[in-house]
């Protein structure tokens, strides 16, 4: 369970301070589809990146399983990100010139895992329905289907959170549908998912949906 409460991040440019966050309170059980929506410059990806510690609050608190997450040291944050949360990009973010398989294998082998990776890598990549590419180079494949690897890296450490920063963002209809998809299935698997998007029909894929503006909740609903 997310628990975040008074979350405020402020910047400074020029004279003026300006709060990108002004004090969101948000609770999110276990098994939740999530989806935050908001227009452009609303908050999202900083309230997505703190609660992935990407970013840090300038005040208020982010609990994960009744850890406050701010609190982590260095090696408990790498240990969070890699194994508590599963980031997934609007950009992938794949290394191109490495194969499907071993972009996949990379959060295993940060999390120290060498030997015996193949049966969870490709359970990864069975769930993505990529597992016949584990031996392509990812730069040559569609976006869609790079997508698909970043979501299969961001579940081989089999992760309770699912974050996903406007992952059909960069995608056609058909690829936004297969990924959306892929998260109705993680989710239903049991994965808490929180999705970043400014397209309302993604959003209505997911079960809730808390909309920002200039940093605040404005709406928080459950879908039918
Ligand atoms: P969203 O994802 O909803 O489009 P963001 O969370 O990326 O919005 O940004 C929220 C606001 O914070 C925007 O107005 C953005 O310009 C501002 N912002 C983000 N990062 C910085 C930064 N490093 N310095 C100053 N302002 C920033
Ligand atoms: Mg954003």
């Amino acid at each position: 369970m997310i628990s975040i409460k008074g979350l405020t991040k402020k910047y400074v440019t020029g004279k003026t301070d300006f709060f990108a966050l002004n004090g969101i309170n948000l609770e999110i059980a276990d098994g939740e589809f999530l989806a935050i929506t908001g227009k452009s410059g609303s908050g999202k990806s900083t309230l997505l990146n703190i609660i992935g510690t990407l970013d840090e609050p300038t005040s208020g608190t982010v609990t994960v399983d009744g850890v406050d997450i701010s609190a982590l040291k260095s090696k408990a944050v790498a240990a969070y990100r890699n194994k508590t949360v599963g980031f997934v990009f609007q950009s992938f973010y794949l290394e191109p010139s490495y194969t499907v398989y071993d972009n996949v294998e990379l959060p295993l082998i940060l999390a120290g895992k060498v030997g015996n990776n193949r049966e969870k890598v490709e359970a990864a990549l069975e769930m993505v329905g990529l597992k016949h590419k584990s031996a392509e180079k990812a730069r040559t494949l569609s976006g869609g289907e790079q997508q698909r690897v970043a979501i299969a890296r961001a579940i081989v450490n089999e992760p309770s959170y699912i974050l996903a920063d406007e992952p059909c963002g960069n995608l056609d209809t058909v690829n936004s549908d297969n990924v959306m998809k892929i998260l109705c299935n993680l989710n239903a698997s049991g994965k808490t998912v929180i999705m970043v998007t400014h397209d309302a029909e993604d959003a209505f894929k997911a079960r809730r949906i808390v909309t920002i503006s200039d940093g605040k909740v404005v709406n928080d609903e459950k879908t039918a």
